[in-house]
């Protein structure tokens, strides 16, 4: 589905000179790196404070912490994305709610969160799935008139742009009381290991959330509320800071990509491609298609058979999944989620797909479908 040694070959002298840099220097730990690539990382994104952390399912955590959420607070969230997002709001002992997303876009749906609101309700968490933002412009009006707290999660979507109705442009992450992102390998921005930061734009509460990461401490050893530790280290921080200048490009390499697969694909009416929202930049995490008609693990179960990497995001409705079973869903409206993980299917999208690949992986799935239609 990637490809991290076709792209570590070409940043392979910078990334392993800084290396042993770091290594010589022994900061392993809040070195001069985390320093820089906060700042770097503020700057790129236009926004006042960036806290760097352990990993990107730590951030929502943090996040959540830091708002002072309590026990019984309702976080309302979507059903369809990683699990990291609803784990959290059960750990802290919150209460999700989880509400259906929109079928093209594959992002939160504002009507049903709109309906999901209660006096109880303290937070709104969209996730801007497979690379583009949800529709942040309704989300925040809605999260205004109920004066409830925005996290996103920008997991799938660092880079990409929300463009609002008078033409404004930010950055996805930027926009809520928090953003939240994961330096996991293979997302758009990635670390040679684990990796997370969270944004904001509020000094007291960046105050606050670095507090957070490193055991609650305000001064060396006075600890001020309870934290956890989770930090992101120098050796991380270093290959980020020779990631992030290539973050755009690295974004363009994976549009040049769905377009070919759009192209690809655009009379076949069995396949649906990916819908691109005209009030969001779209940085591929993933392509993602809907199968209509035909049986898609079928589909799948063939590219299998044909070493064509393909995955299934995601396969179960989070309000399905044992762990989270217990809580009281509204399922009788979370059904596009449903119907949604039953179709869909993503393919290789990477920084380095070549032409030769791409024709591949396109001929071999029309070839299944014209041959089941
Ligand atoms: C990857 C991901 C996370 C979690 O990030 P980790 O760094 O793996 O903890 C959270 N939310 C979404 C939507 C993700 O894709």
């Amino acid at each position: 589905m990637v490809d991290l040694q076709g792209q570590y070959q070409n940043i392979q002298n910078q990334i392993d000179t800084k290396l042993k840099e770091v290594i010589a220097s022994a900061q392993f730990i809040n070195g001069n790196e985390v320093k820089m690539f906060q700042q770097e990382l503020a700057t790129y994104l236009n926004v006042k404070h960036v806290i760097a952390c352990a990993n990107g399912t730590d951030a929502l955590q943090i996040a959540m912490m830091g708002l002072g959420l309590q026990v019984g607070d309702e976080v309302i969230t979507v059903d369809f994305t990683f699990a990291a997002t609803v784990e959290v709001i059960a750990l802290l002992g919150l209460t999700p709610v989880l509400v259906d997303v929109n079928p093209d876009t594959f992002n939160m749906d504002v009507a049903a969160l709109q309906k999901a609101i209660t006096p109880k309700t303290k937070a709104i968490v969209p996730v801007h799935l497979f690379g583009q933002c949800a529709n942040m412009e309704a989300i925040l009006k809605i999260a205004k008139t109920h004066n409830l707290f925005v996290i996103e999660d920008t997991a799938q979507a660092i880079g990409a742009d929300f463009i609002f109705s008078d033409g404004l442009r930010k950055k996805a992450g930027t926009m809520g009381t928090i953003g939240t992102t994961s330096f996991f390998p293979s997302k758009n921005l990635g670390a040679y290991g684990d990796g997370g930061a969270l944004f904001t734009n509020d000094d007291n509460l960046a105050k606050k959330l670095r507090s957070i990461v490193n055991h609650g401490m305000s001064k060396r050893y006075y600890y001020d509320r309870i934290g956890v530790n989770s930090r992101l280290d120098n050796l991380q921080a270093a290959v980020l800071r020779i990631k992030l200048p290539l973050l755009d490009s690295y974004a363009v390499a994976r549009q040049k990509a769905a377009a070919f697969y759009d192209r690809a694909f655009a009379t076949c009416d069995t396949i649906t491609t990916p819908k691109h929202s005209d009030f969001s930049t779209h940085v591929f995490h993933q392509y993602t298609l809907k199968i209509n008609g035909i049986n898609r693990d079928a589909v799948h179960a063939f590219l299998n058979e044909n070493s064509i990497p393909n995955a299934i995001y995601y396969p179960v409705p989070l309000h399905q999944q044992e762990a989270y079973k217990h809580f009281k869903f509204d399922k009788d409206n979370l059904s596009v989620t449903k119907k949604l993980c039953q179709s869909v299917i993503s393919l290789p999208m990477h920084t380095e797909l070549a032409l030769d690949q791409l024709e591949h992986i396109t001929k071999t799935v029309l070839k299944f479908i014209k041959e089941n239609e």
